[in-house]
């Protein structure tokens, strides 16, 4: 069954792979804002920091790059629609794979 929230419960696993990236070192989204959760990393989520570390995941392979990151997508799309602001999420999420 297909609900409002089917499409963000499937996508969750992406945030865990994510998590378990080594090196990522706490580089995770801080939802519902995704802010990067790191301490002192200033920068909107996914960071330069946790950019590298999924481009190494996917060691060399684009388009596997490209849909985790289309999968992380849909999970920001379902938290900042009730976030005020422009995320520009297709560049943040996105445009950066390629
Ligand atoms: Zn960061």
């Amino acid at each position: 069954m297909i609900d409002e929230h089917g499409a963000t419960a499937d996508a969750q696993p992406v945030l865990h792979a994510i998590g378990r990236l080594p090196g990522i070192d706490g580089h995770l989204p801080d939802r519902p804002t995704w802010a990067c959760a790191a301490p002192d990393c200033p920068d909107p989520w996914p960071c330069p920091h946790a950019r590298e570390r999924i481009t190494a995941a996917a060691n060399g392979d684009r388009v596997d790059l490209s849909i985790t990151m289309a999968q992380v997508l849909n999970v920001a799309v379902s938290d900042l629609v009730h976030v005020p602001g422009d995320h520009d999420l297709f560049r943040r999420m996105l445009a950066w794979t390629r």
